[in-house]
């Protein structure tokens, strides 16, 4: 502010009431102006002057001050002015910006005293005048910088809102209001505000509050989710509170960001990276990552931790023969099974294909362990409905328990793996705990795997055969090739040892073919000269029906071979024509109209529905061994079953074939029923290719 006084009057001057007066304009930087009506008299302080750009001794009148008010407040002022006048008020308040003689512009704010006359007419005014333009500048950044501000906030969804608790006061930044949807001019009590809260969650944010000013804490966080009519949203509060002197909340201030679409890609991105999609379990990582803390748990309360891994038995035949989108209703069903049977604290989780594994976290005793693997295991007991069609799937499970088999997570399940094979090994759909010799079986099993893959150009596999004959004329009508491994060190490896590894592996694929050449190389051989020719079986994979190229295989063999169609047989599992899908009943068309005879291997094991039968280009039957072995018996119902499947293939116009004949008396049996041809121990066990030619030549 200019000098507006001279030092003197301050200081020298003797302190009359003009004094006074002046000394206070020039220290509060104000000034004055007076008119009266009567004198038409005008005074305005030097101050004033000052303050409007006039020198001391220039002229002023009223009209000249009305002209200092800038065109842009000209006719609000004018108007509150004249409206004042008009009512008779005595103030008049106005901020407006004034031109100055140099052209330069200046905030001013002027209170204007009037006085009037009895009749009502202006008397006098007196006007305090206030230079505010540095105010001015100051809030006009002020509010510029709100106004950003409010932006950012609105452009992040971020707000923020204050509390005075000593004027229980609300104040909210709009982006807040919005965010919480509230009214602009929203201004709630401690209860409205506590209310902002979803009443499921008041309670701990309440106690959050309580337990913060119990201890003085300065910053709290939490998050809260509004569930509304248009979807859910989730607010991320941190808020910052102060104390006064005796430890009272002052003031708090708060920021609050809406975090939904963070959280829904966090939780997407969680679920990617843990769950399985398919099945909804937590994936291998999650598993590991549960099984890690349930092993830390465990050794610090000195627990005992279980798990359980778990192999569908057959599900690949499943998956080939009735399509992945089974497969894939199947694992899931099957989750949902064992949610059902285990306890909500185990983890169930899927690890990859058809294998599941299970935390126990809290294994009380080791026999625990098989009651809950039994439990799994009659979970599974009832079909499954996939793709319209019952199918029964069994499961086998491996256990392995913290700490007495295993030290760490890895351990564990590499023992629980161990076991699993076992119980395959057992003949599936049964549980084996780890025990240590298993250890040195698994190893052996990879080493197996590998000395498999080079069997085949090694040429270490060779086919036996084991003969057929027709039970009423006793002639021998055929033969089952039979894959044995000549391994270098082992011997003579028989199929169960190694066909559910090449299976498991995908060798079964090129190791049947091979048998398919094989086969025919034989069958042409045998039949080239004779003119009862034998029909030779080979053994098909499921797995080989995957691909596409099977017909292409078995032509390539006949056609090498120089082997006619009809002196191969092909035998399948039933599991293969649960399918009611066109690809593999194409491909049997296809074989069947090649002229190959077409039989389903292990008759009456697998699966309820048997009017699928009708649908596929099927000859024979081959009646399960195991049915055989009970044979003749009064008791159990193997009778029951074998009468009632060779009464179903008369009906079917198929042929029938027992296998796994022992004794006389199944044989006696098995005639008695019609059951034509048999295969078994007492007619013939499977021999070498040369052994069987020289036996042929023989009979
Ligand atoms: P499978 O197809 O049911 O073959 C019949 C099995 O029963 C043979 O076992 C045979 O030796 C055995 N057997 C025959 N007569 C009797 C008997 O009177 N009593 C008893 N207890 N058993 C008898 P093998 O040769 O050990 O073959 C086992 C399985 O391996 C076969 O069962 C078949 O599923 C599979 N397999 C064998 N060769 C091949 C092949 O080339 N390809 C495929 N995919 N699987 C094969
Ligand atoms: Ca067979
Ligand atoms: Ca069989």
């Amino acid at each position: 502010m200019p000098a507006l006084v001279q030092r003197d009057v301050l200081t020298a001057a003797p302190p009359g009431s003009d004094d006074c007066l002046r000394a206070a304009q020039h220290l509060m930087e104000v000034g004055f102006i007076r008119w009266n009506a009567a004198s038409d008299a005008l005074h305005v302080s030097p101050e004033a002057r000052a303050m409007l750009g006039h020198g001391l001794d220039d002229e002023m009148t009223v009209a000249h001050l009305l002209s200092l008010v800038g065109a842009a407040d000209a006719s609000r002022v004018h108007g509150l002015w004249s409206d004042a006048l008009a009512q008779g008020h005595t103030t008049v308040d106005a901020e407006f910006a004034a031109l100055l003689r140099d052209g330069s512009v200046r905030r001013l704010r002027g209170v204007a005293l009037l006085e009037y006359t009895p009749d009502g007419s202006l008397a006098q005014g007196t006007i305090g005048l206030q230079d505010m333009s540095a105010q001015h500048t100051v809030l006009q950044a002020l509010s510029d910088s709100e106004a950003r501000l409010e932006e950012i906030q609105e452009i992040a969804h971020f707000g923020c809102w204050e509390w005075d608790y000593t004027r229980q006061q609300a104040r909210f930044a709009a982006e807040t209001l919005r965010m919480l949807r509230r009214p602009m001019d929203w201004a709630p009590g401690m209860q409205e505000l506590m209310e902002l809260v979803p009443e499921d969650q008041r309670n701990w944010v309440v106690d959050l509050y309580v337990k913060a000013f119990a201890e003085k804490v300065e910053n709290l966080r939490y998050e809260v989710r509004h569930v509304e009519d248009d979807g859910t949203r989730d607010l991320h509060t941190v808020a910052r509170i102060s104390y006064d002197a005796q430890g009272h909340p002052k003031r708090l201030l708060a920021t609050v960001q809406d975090i939904t679409e963070l959280k829904t890609y966090r939780r997407q991105l969680h679920s990617l990276s843990f769950f399985d999609p398919l099945t909804e379990l937590p994936n291998r990582a999650l598993f590991v990552d549960r099984l890690n803390q349930a092993l830390i748990d465990a050794s610090w309360h000195h627990q005992q931790v279980g798990t359980l891994l778990l192999d569908l038995d057959r599900f690949k035949d499943i998956n080939d023969s009735l399509g992945h989108s089974a497969g894939d209703d199947l694992l899931k069903q099957a989750a949902q099974r064992l949610r059902q049977v285990l306890r909500d604290y185990d983890t169930i989780a899927r690890l990859g294909g058809d294998e599941f594994a299970v935390v126990l976290p809290d294994v009380r005793h080791a026999t625990d362990m098989g009651s809950i693997a039994s439990k799994v295991i009659s979970a599974f007991k009832m079909p499954f409905t996939v793709s319209g069609q019952e199918v029964f799937v069994t499961t086998s499970i491996g256990g392995a328990l913290y700490p007495s088999d295993a030290q760490d997570a890895n351990q564990l399940l590499q023992h629980a793996d161990a076991a699993l094979y076992h119980a395959k090994g057992k003949g599936r759909n049964n549980f084996q705990f780890y025990s240590s010799d298993l250890t040195a079986q698994a190893s052996a099993r990879l080493t197996m795997e590998s000395e498999l893959h080079k069997a085949l150009e090694r040429d270490e596999l060779e086919l036996h055969y084991q003969p057929k004959f027709d039970l009423a004329s006793g002639r021998l009508v055929g033969a089952e090739a039979l894959m044995r491994w000549n391994h270098p060190e082992r011997g003579l490896v028989p199929p169960v040892q190694f066909i559910p590894l090449a299976e498991d592996t995908g060798l079964i694929v090129p190791m049947g073919a091979w048998a398919l050449r094989a086969a025919c190389v034989a069958a042409a051989d045998w039949n080239r000269r004779s003119s009862d020719p034998l029909k030779i079986a080979v053994n098909l994979s499921a797995r080989q029906f995957a691909g596409g190229e099977l017909v292409n295989t078995v032509r390539e063999a006949l056609s090498a071979a120089h082997c006619q169609p009809q002196w191969l047989e092909l035998e399948i599992t039933e599991s293969l024509l649960l399918d009611g899908r066109d690809e593999i009943r194409g491909v049997l068309e296809e074989l069947s109209q090649l002229g190959i005879t077409i039989a389903i291997d292990d008759f009456g094991t697998g699966y309820s529905a048997l009017s699928y039968l009708t649908r596929f280009p099927v000859q024979i039957l081959k009646i399960d061994r195991a049915f055989i072995k009970e044979l003749p018996s009064h008791q159990g119902n193997a009778e029951q079953l074998v009468k009632a499947i060779v009464s179903l293939g008369q009906s079917l116009n198929m042929a029938l074939v027992a296998e796994g004949v022992e004794t006389k008396e199944q044989a006696d049996y098995l005639s008695g029923l019609g059951c034509e041809v048999v295969q078994g121990f007492l007619f013939g066990k499977p021999v070498t290719q040369l052994a069987f030619e020289q036996w042929v030549h023989a009979s």
